[in-house]
């Protein structure tokens, strides 16, 4: 489809996975496209690491990038789920069903940010940074015309809200959207040296906690990365010590060995649940990413990346912006509600209190053997659309 004569402009607000992965699509179809990104750092303000799963890694490949973000990271074939006393509660194939190939990979979130970036760039994508998009209006003659914190604006025949879990763009098209809320944990990521705690390579460490739950990854450098989640009713106002965590884990013997070892610790992230958004798209815009399913479970870059691919073959296949919007918005709602419900499962299991962490216990071992592939082969074995190959600039 061809808004106007000579193409389609697009304007991105959000420079993160989403957007970067929109900015890829919407070039990958032909049209033109600059991307507004708040910050001037191009690893935004979120640092912890990110694992694709086999469909995420199949939605770079449908933006031809696949390779790109795989050299970026490293391979993680198997996850494995610890009980607090250090009992194994099970094992199964990380990110993917057990018979695939494509196994799940982890990188820093601004990593994956940065070779997305760099692939928009590479395809004649714009980039601009430190501009924040603040409001926008749809124009009489078609269109719609984006204003920036600092006083810029630009015109577009469409804007994708790219722009996170407190998105603009979804306060725009629907001024009464719902706002977030602070989900009831919070996650302190860092690297430890290695040869603390016993880590088989290539497998993703989850333990439930006391505090909450513990990942730890042993990469292939010989360091760990780890991400203590806190279940806590209130959020960290700021940072937490080491010493802190240590306590808070001290019940738990893979944790403690990791935090023992601890060489870096980042900023802890409150995570934030947000109510079935109303409004997701109403022509000229239309919302991606955590700007309207701020998904969790581990699968919120996965869908930053299907959600474009799947935009981009409508807006390319449909006969009118309108259409493209709601066949983009029919494909997306019922995947993403569905993987809200999987989160919120999820959550629970690293809040529980001690009666439900040993129910939890007793049922894991059997859910995961018997359960478990059948119960997310929907998510990782989903097929997306193939959008047209191009090599590089202009077009
Ligand atoms: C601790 C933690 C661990 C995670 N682990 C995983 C994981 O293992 N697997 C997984 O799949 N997901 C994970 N996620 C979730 C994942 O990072 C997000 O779901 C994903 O990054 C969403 O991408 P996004 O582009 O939609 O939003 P964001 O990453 O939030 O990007 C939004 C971008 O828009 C910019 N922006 C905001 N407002 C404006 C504006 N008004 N104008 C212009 N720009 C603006 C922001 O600066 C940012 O760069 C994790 C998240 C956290 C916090």
């Amino acid at each position: 489809m061809r808004i106007r004569e000579d193409g389609n402009r697009v304007i991105v607000a959000g420079g993160g996975v989403a957007g970067a992965a929109s900015a890829i699509g919407f070039r990958r179809i032909g049209a033109e496209v600059t991307v507004y990104e708040a910050y001037e750092d191009p690893a935004g303000p979120v640092g912890s690491f990110v694992s694709l799963s086999a469909n995420g890694l199949r939605g770079l490949d449908t933006l031809g990038c696949l390779d790109r973000v795989r050299d970026a990271g490293f391979a993680l074939p198997l996850q494995r789920m610890w009980a607090s006393n250090g009992r194994l509660l099970g094992e199964v194939a990380r990110g993917r069903l057990s018979a695939d190939p494509m196994y799940s990979i982890t990188l820093w979130r601004g990593r994956l940010v940065e070779e997305l970036r760099k692939e928009a760039v590479r395809l004649g994508a714009r980039v601009v940074t430190g501009e924040r998009l603040v409001d926008a209006e749809r124009l009489e003659a078609g269109g719609v015309r984006a204003a920036f914190a600092g006083g810029r604006t630009d015109e577009a025949d469409l804007l994708v809200g790219a722009d996170g879990i407190r998105s603009a763009t979804r306060r725009i098209l629907d001024p009464g959207a719902a706002e977030p809320s602070y989900g009831g944990y919070y996650t302190v990521p860092g690297i430890s040296a290695g040869g603390g705690a016993d880590l088989a390579p290539g497998t993703f460490n989850l333990t439930f906690s006391r505090a909450g739950a513990f990942i730890a990854i042993p990469v292939p450098d010989g360091t760990v990365w780890w991400a203590a989640q806190v279940a806590a009713p209130d959020k960290p106002d700021a940072g937490i010590g080491l010493d802190a965590l240590a306590r808070l884990y001290r019940y738990e013997e893979q944790p403690s060995a990791v935090l023992r070892e601890a060489r870096e610790l980042h900023r802890p992230t409150a995570h934030h649940l947000l109510e079935d958004v109303r409004v997701w798209q109403r022509a000229p815009m239309v919302l991606v990413g955590d700007a309207v399913h701020p998904v969790g479970a581990g699968q919120g870059a996965s869908m930053a990346i299907e959600d474009p691919a799947v935009l981009a073959h409508a807006v390319m296949s449909a006969a009118s912006l309108p259409e493209a919007l709601e066949t983009y918005e029919r494909g997306r709602r019922g995947r993403t509600a569905k993987l809200m419900k999987m989160a919120g499962a999820n959550r629970e299991s690293k809040t529980a209190g001690p009666v439900a962490r040993r129910v939890q216990n007793a049922v894991m071992p059997l859910v995961l053997r018997f359960l478990y592939e059948r119960s997310t082969s929907w998510l990782y074995t989903h097929e997306l659309e193939p959008l047209p190959r191009v090599s590089g600039r202009a077009g």
